[in-house]
Order: structure tokens, then sequence, then C-alpha cells
């Protein structure tokens, strides 16, 4: 078994130099949590360029479901290497992308017909979403949720609303789009108000990821599917975070039993390697040849790893996500209660947030600290919304990595309340 290993200074020579390349050249845009500098995984463990050795509670962003270097990934991929990197799906075929769609298509909840197109990223997937809910509506209005994260492009950025700094400066966004509270009482304002007879579609993470794990009050869910049906409108769930199994089940809209129009996939599908997806409901997936395409979308190396992904996950690691988020959750809830600076620990499977407040107010100095000294200790985390600690590890993670990540995380929190009782 591994141990976090983190050499003083941090960053180190070597990550140092990295550093100041992609100071000088690279665009300044990205949000960069901390200067890690990566070289090498294996499971969930992430080596840097100087060796120190970083236990990874962030899956690369939700991304390495399977874990760095599962063998059947790398495997499918090297074959795939070798004999077909690119052809596109935009103007021809090839067996991969038919065979993945099948696949796709069989995951989809509650069993009915459905059909797969493929992209390459989260935002392309929800960019897809909201042409084929215009298009199979003809309507041009669209809803999401206040707090919701759908990607940076710009139809997908009109969706969004977790943090004023990633609209800013970018309008004017897509028109038509409406925000409301994500609770059954934003339902409620939405069916009293808005004319719903032009909304196309209504957005949601059935779990909001990127602004801090907020899981939606029972019958949320269930009543904004019914709200859907009653007005003609689409439900696209954006699982992008939450989907292939991260959340202990393949989707996590099975926690409460609905069933999407289309379901918006990256992230996980393909265990690192650039793909992205809708799964929408044969009969609403009717648009016509040269409707929309992507030149990437689907290449023989994407599918080769989805198809692997999938085999993996559904080969005992959905449930280890459920099993070992249980164990998480429930541990995360022991420190908790030791802890007054936690106000609540939520989740499901192994997407889990951790709150942290002072005198009721989001602790947002607190987290950036902690989120800091755990890295230095060799914990890799993740913030979400203002004051959340988000884990998000590998699917592959087991008990052992479990009680190393805690036993960081809570040193690190006392670190971070001593210096701060000092100062
Ligand atoms: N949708 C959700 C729920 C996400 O969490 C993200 C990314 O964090 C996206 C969409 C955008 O995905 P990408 O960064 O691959 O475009």
């Amino acid at each position: 078994m591994h141990q976090p290993r983190v050499s003083t200074p941090f960053p180190g020579p070597k990550a140092r130099e990295i550093l100041a390349l992609d100071r000088k050249f690279m665009s300044q845009s990205m949000t960069r949590l901390y200067p890690i500098v990566a070289e090498q995984g294996c499971g969930c463990w992430i080596s840097d360029v100087d060796g120190n050795l970083f236990l990874d509670f962030t899956a690369g962003i939700a991304v390495n479901a399977t874990g760095c270097l599962h063998p059947q990934i790398t495997e499918a991929i090297e074959k795939q290497a070798h004999r077909l990197l690119h052809f596109s799906l935009a103007d021809f075929y090839h067996p991969l992308g038919a065979q993945l769609a099948q696949r796709l298509a069989g995951l989809f909840p509650g069993g009915g017909d459905a059909r797969v197109f493929l992209c390459n990223s989260g935002a392309e997937a929800v960019e897809a979403a909201i042409k084929l809910a215009r298009w199979h509506t003809k309507r041009t209005h669209l809803v999401a949720f206040h707090g919701a994260f759908h990607g940076r492009t710009t139809g997908a950025l009109a969706l969004s609303d977790s943090k004023p700094i990633h609209k800013e400066g970018f309008g004017p966004l897509l028109a038509g789009v409406t925000h409301v509270p994500y609770s059954l009482s934003g339902l409620q304002f939405l069916d009293q108000t808005l004319f719903k007879a032009v909304v196309a579609g209504i957005f949601v993470e059935p779990i909001q990821g990127e602004h801090g794990v907020i899981v939606p009050e029972n019958g949320f869910l269930g009543a904004l599917r019914r709200l859907c049906d009653r007005h003609g409108i689409l439900l696209v769930a954006d699982e992008v975070q939450t989907g292939m199994g991260r959340t202990g089940k393949m989707f996590a809209c099975e926690h409460w039993g609905i069933v999407p129009d289309i379901i918006c996939v990256a992230k996980g599908v393909a265990s690192g390697l650039p793909l992205g997806a809708i799964i929408a409901k044969a009969g609403v997936m009717d648009w016509p040849a040269s409707k929309h395409t992507s030149t990437f979308g689907g290449n023989p190396l994407s599918c080769a790893a989805a198809l692997a992904t999938i085999d993996v996950l559904q080969g005992g690691f959905i449930e280890n996500a459920a099993a070992m988020g249980k164990l998480l959750l429930r541990r995360l809830r022991d420190i908790a209660a030791r802890k007054p600076l936690i106000r609540e620990v939520r989740g499901r499977g192994l997407l889990i947030g951790i709150e942290l407040a002072r005198n009721g107010k989001p602790a947002i100095a607190e987290r950036e600290a902690l989120l800091e000294t755990a890295l230095r200790h060799g914990l890799l985390l993740l913030g979400g919304g203002e004051s959340v600690v988000r884990m998000c590890p590998a699917l592959v993670v087991t008990a052992e990595e479990i009680d190393i990540a805690l036993e960081v995380f809570e040193n690190a929190l006392d670190e971070v309340l001593n210096e701060r009782r000092a100062a």
C-alpha cells in the first residue's frame, strides 16, 4: 500500500519550471486550484514531476472513473491505436462508433429504445441537447436551475448559473433561458409563472456537482418529470459529472426512479479520453441527416476506451462506488460531529461535498486553506460552490485508501484551525 509523500518545498524545482512555462505561454483563463504538475498515475495515485506522490480524490475532476492506467482500458486503447486513430463519424462509419452507441443506448434508464449522438466533451453534449430539444419540440425556450453548471461554450454557459465570473464579459449569451430555484418551490414558481408552451427543455443536474454537491430535496426530480409531462417539455438530465456509476448507480436520476428524455454524458465515460454523448429516447432523437455532426466526436480511440470503461464499471465498480461512498459519507459525518467547522456532509456514492461554515457564514478562506494544506500532505481535493470541499475519487477506490485520505483530511482540518487560532 502506498503512502502520500510530498517533499518540501512544494512545488519542487521541476514543477516550478513547468509553472513558469505555463505562465508565459498558456492561456491564463483556467481556474488552477493549486500548483500540482502531474506526471504519472496508477489507480487513485498521482505522482508529480518531482517524484511526490498524492492520493487523488479528484479523479481529474470526476473523469478517471476506472482510476489511472486500468489495464483493461490501456489495452483497449493500445490495440485501437495500432488499428485506426481517426475516421470521422460525421460522414462515414467505423465499427466501434455503432457498437458504443448500442452500448450507451442499452444503459438508458427505463429500458425503452434510445439513440446516441457522440461528441467530445460535456459542454458539447449539452449543446447537442439544446439543439435536439429545440428541433424536436419546435419550441425555443430553455429552463435551468440556480447554481447549475453545464459547461463553458456559449449555449451551455447560458444555462449555467454557478459563478458570475464564468459569464461576465461574454454576453449576449443564448437568448430564451430562464433560471429558477433548484427546489420544489422553484418548480411551483415555474408552473405558476412561465408560459410553458414555449419551453423546449428543462436542464437539470440530478445532483449539482460544481456548485457544491447539492442533493435536491426528495420529490424534486419526480415533480420535475411530471411538470415536463404536463406541458410537453423535454427533461434533460445533465449527468456529465454524476453519470457512469459515480453515484452508485449508472445514472444518478435512477436514485429517484425518473426517466429523462435526454441524458448528457462525458467525463468518466471514456476513462480520460475525450468523449461526450447524448442518449435520448428514440422518438425524441428524430433529427435528419446533416442537422448536427462532429468531426472528432466518437473517434475510434475514445470509443475503444469507452467500451472498455463500461465493461470495467459494470464488472463491479459501480457497486464499489455505492459501498465506498456509504463508508466515506459515514466516516466524514463522524469527523463532522467532532469539528464544528463542518456544517454538512452530503452526496451519493463517490460524489461527496463537505460544506464548511464559521459563525453561520461560508468559511471561504478556511476551505482554500484546507485544500492547500491537504495538498501539502499528499491528498488532492476539489472545491465546489463557495465553501465546499468536493471528494470524487475513482470508482476503484479502496477502504484502505479512504482511511488514508480521511487521516490526512482530518489532520489538515486541525492544522487549518490551529493556524487560524494562532493568527
Ligand atoms: N455539465 C456538468 C454537470 C459538468 O460538471 C461539466 C464539467 O464540469 C460540464 C457539463 C462541462 O463538461 P466539459 O468540461 O467536458 O465541457
